[in-house]
């Protein structure tokens, strides 16, 4: 029991007990001994508060806010609705129709300084769900053996759902905050087009301007039964396009000429295929390979090490690349094609086929140097590589040394069984980045500890939340930000 909490938790009843009080003692009347009252702040012990959430969660998965069309705005009434009832006034930021965001603040004095508050950021869309292939109605929020089953379970209404919790947590303890904390749902996160934080942050900065962020994009590694170690994100990719577009002449496919597109497009996309990118260690790619080499096997953990020697260097960073997608993908550009596009009919040559190249860049690395390198590749003059507009944002990297770094990283581990923390570059994208290229320091950390089982299923069929996870999870965002914005924690 934390006295601090105790008497916030009081709060005037206390004063006011405490004043009746001294007039008998001063007349000489003897007192019983004070009972030290039992209050439980909702920050100290976070159970209750974990349950109720688990019901948010739920009633938000049954608002289906599949993007396309995205559709937030019933999310958006509903968290206006939870946060009414407990006395806060949420304001709908309008994004186009039925598209909407939500922020809420609770203040730290009446002239807050906006370099110093906090964002509690998650997004309120969700990809689309395959019905046919889940075991469960996608947006029923089915329990089942101590899941919680339902698209967003983890992306991102989960988050969504632990961030309401603390937030709420934060204002039912009436918490003295040192900085203000700010409770923002987006919107078109999955899609990144008009309704999503790039226009949040062009029309209505100032209703959430920050200096720090958690958000999605870093997650808490369950292997073999326990916590390995809780990565926090401070980077991520940029994605790119370039389309592949082979010419030719169209014709009747009764009589194929030398330059049919289709071939010429099948052979560029097969030579793209075998492409492998320079390994480029960023800073903190290479501070997370650091701390893993020490929690990975000896075989592994001694290839790891040899990543930067100059005699087996080469060797062991392909072996480390082969160990995971993953981790080739925090050590290399990627190219993935994705789309193939030719032909309108089975008997006639077209004139052009295409393909669409998914390209991920390391911050900092350039797309024509990748560009570059496919030219030469291909190396076809009726083959052209043309490098799409709506590219990612290259944001700087959140620093691996602010206050609020080392406090997710402190409070992490320790509530996760001294798990190491370690700095995370995600290979996905997130709404951190717009964030960073604003100047703030976000953070990603998904805090539900989940095992490689029920990430993979994020975007996939069946995906589902371990209700102990969950609460878990808001215990330890709850410490997390109490630690860092609340006075005399
Ligand atoms: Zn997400």
């Amino acid at each position: 029991m934390n006295w601090n909490w105790m008497m916030q938790a009081f709060g005037q009843g206390a004063t006011l007990l405490a004043a009746a009080s001294v007039p008998l003692a001063a007349q000489g009347i003897p007192q019983a001994t004070p009972v030290t009252p039992v209050v439980v702040s909702p920050l100290s012990d976070t159970s209750a508060i974990a349950k109720e959430a688990q019901g948010w969660l739920a009633d938000l998965i049954k608002i289906n806010t599949s993007n396309p069309p995205g559709n937030e705005q019933p999310a958006a009434a509903y968290l206006v609705k939870v946060l009414d009832k407990e006395g806060v006034k949420a304001e709908i930021l309008d994004l186009g129709p039925g598209r909407s965001a939500v922020v809420a603040r609770l203040r730290s004095s009446v002239l807050p300084d906006p370099s110093k508050a906090l964002l509690l950021v998650a997004h309120m869309d969700v990809v689309p769900a395959e019905k046919a292939r889940w075991t469960v109605d996608p947006f029923a929020a089915v329990i089942k053996d101590g899941y919680l089953y339902g698209r967003g379970a983890v992306d991102d209404k989960g988050m969504l759902a632990a961030n309401l919790a603390v937030f709420i947590a934060l204002k039912r303890a009436n918490a003295h905050l040192n900085r203000d904390v700010i409770f923002l749902a987006t919107a078109d996160e999955e899609g990144g087009g008009d309704a999503s934080i790039r226009m949040l942050i062009a029309k209505y900065w100032d209703k959430f301007a920050a200096g720090f962020a958690i958000n999605e994009g870093g997650n808490v590694f369950v292997k073999n039964g326990k916590v390995q170690y809780v990565g926090v994100q401070a980077s991520e990719k940029v994605a790119v396009n370039i389309a592949v577009i082979a010419r030719g002449t169209s014709g009747h496919a009764s009589q194929p000429t030398k330059d049919n597109p289709v071939v010429h497009l099948a052979a560029a996309v097969a030579k793209i295929g075998t492409y492998s990118a320079p390994v480029h260690l960023t800073s903190v790619v290479r501070r997370y390979f650091e701390g893993m080499a020490a929690l990975e096997d000896d075989d592994i953990g001694k290839w790891i090490r040899s990543m930067d020697t100059p005699d087996r260097g080469e060797h062991a960073q392909r072996v480390v690349s082969d160990t995971s997608p993953l981790w080739n993908s925090m050590l290399h550009d990627t190219v993935a094609p994705t789309v193939l596009t030719a032909g309108t009919a089975n008997n006639v040559i077209p004139n052009e086929a295409r393909a669409n190249l998914n390209v991920r860049l390391l911050p900092g690395d350039s797309i024509n140097a990748v560009l570059n390198d496919l030219n030469k590749l291909v190396n076809d003059p009726a083959v052209k590589l043309e490098v799409q507009p709506n590219a990612g944002l290259d944001a700087p990297t959140s620093s691996l040394e602010s206050e609020f770094y080392n406090v997710i990283s402190r409070v992490a581990s320790r509530e996760f069984g001294g798990a190491p923390s370690l700095p995370f570059m995600s290979t996905w994208l997130t709404d951190s980045a717009q964030l960073r290229f604003h100047n703030v320091q976000a953070y990603g950390l998904v805090p539900f500890p989940l095992a490689q089982e029920d990430l993979k299923r994020m975007h996939g069929n069946d995906e589902r939340i371990p209700l102990v996870a969950f609460d878990k999870g808001v215990d330890v965002l709850t410490k997390i930000v109490a630690e860092f914005a609340v006075a005399r924690y």
